[in-house]
């Protein structure tokens, strides 16, 4: 089967990305701004493409079967190389790294990367799973220097989160492992639940009650139009303000302040003090002008975009024996060329066009 994960994943010697290839050294001042004056602040890191759920909407299983070719263990960046690359990226200002995947749980001994990450020192560290292998990682994530941690949990019904998990995998596990992460301290919880029409909706209200008054914070997803496999439309969006409605109708909410500028989710807490949720609207109110993420595929090429068509392979860099500064001058480069905002010019057309799946190039 041919790999649907390779829209475009540009050599840096090809003579389009010259430019990036031979850039003039730009020595790393902690700021490095694109075309849109927008600086490099977060990188987030696919450690595996694999999954152990296959969620209808982002690894549908008629896609994700098992004769799927997901990349040999030789295509993976090692541990070395990844901790390498990002202490380069903290040189240009990356604050903020968060571990993903595919399932970031299922890599080996992810923990022993944590701790090489914790040691460059001065980042947030943070890992985004889908709780299943939760309960028995937490402490040993804590332990090895992991900040916090963001569950993926889509609903509190049993049948209706087997169904979408695809993997008749039970929302009690999931929801232990939740408990296991607050109680080793890897706090504030962020708990995502992606909407989508027909499927959760219902299960919105219910999400909200069980995590009020509980230190969690639960943000509500708008459903994307990630790789191409999920057969996406906009009727299966459900916007952010009807979320907004049927909690306010129930539970009387207010917005209130971001915690800086360009976060993605849009805050808002019970007026009765039981806690704050969050709502994601990336498709009817895109924050391409704030966003200073890039993206680090699990074979290590870099992405500006989640919904980028091309990527820029750093591991042939790394592997051909490039020395620091070379790789820092192609970041560099890389960054200061970036102009995309996807999610801005997004259409029910450009929802067709060839994009990377999310477990690749990281969630
Ligand atoms: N396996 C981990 C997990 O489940 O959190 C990390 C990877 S997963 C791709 C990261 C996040 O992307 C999850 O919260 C998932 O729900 C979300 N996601 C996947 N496909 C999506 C889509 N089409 N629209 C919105 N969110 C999506």
């Amino acid at each position: 089967m041919e790999r649907n994960t390779t829209a475009r994943v540009i050599p840096l010697a090809d003579a389009n990305v010259m430019s990036v290839r031979d850039a003039p050294r730009v020595a790393p001042t902690g700021w490095v701004a694109d075309t849109r004056g927008r600086a490099l602040r977060d990188l987030r890191i696919s450690v595996t493409d694999r999954c152990n759920f296959r969620c209808i909407y982002c690894m549908p299983k008629d896609v994700f079967g098992r004769d799927y070719p997901f990349l040999p263990h030789a295509d993976l960046l090692t541990f070395e190389e990844i901790a390498r690359l990002a202490r380069v990226f903290k040189a240009h200002g990356v604050q903020k790294l968060r571990l993903t995947g595919g399932e970031p749980l299922l890599r080996k001994r992810v923990e022993r990367l944590i701790e090489m990450l914790a040691e460059i020192g001065g980042l947030d560290l943070t890992l985004t799973t889908n709780g299943a292998l939760l309960a028995q990682k937490a402490r040993e994530l804590k332990a090895a220097g992991l900040d916090r941690v963001t569950v993926s949990l889509d609903a509190l019904d049993d049948q209706v989160f087997r169904a979408m998990n695809d993997m008749d995998f039970p929302v009690a596990k999931v929801l232990a492992g939740i408990d296991a992460a607050a109680e080793a301290g890897l706090a504030p919880i962020k708990i995502n639940m992606v909407v989508k029409r027909g499927m959760n909706e219902r299960e919105i209200l219910p999400m909200a009650r069980r995590f009020k008054d509980t230190g969690h914070i639960l943000r509500f997803i708008e459903y994307m139009d990630v790789g191409h496999t999920n057969g996406w439309r906009m009727d299966d969006v459900v916007p952010s303000s009807e979320v907004l409605r049927i909690i306010g109708e129930a539970l009387p909410v207010e917005p209130i302040e971001p915690n800086y500028r360009g976060e993605v989710a849009e805050r808002w807490r019970y007026v009765d003090g039981g806690g704050e949720i969050g709502v994601i609207s990336s498709v009817t109110q895109a924050f391409c002008r704030d966003c200073t993420r890039a993206r680090l595929s699990t074979d290590g090429k870099l992405y500006t975009c989640l919904f980028a068509t091309r990527g820029f392979d750093l591991r042939a860099l790394l592997r051909e024996g490039s020395d620091d500064d070379r790789i820092s001058d192609a970041i560099a480069a890389i960054w200061r060329q970036r102009g995309d905002r996807y999610s801005e010019i997004r259409s029910e057309n450009t929802a067709k066009l060839p994009k990377i799946e999310m477990s690749y190039i990281g969630g």
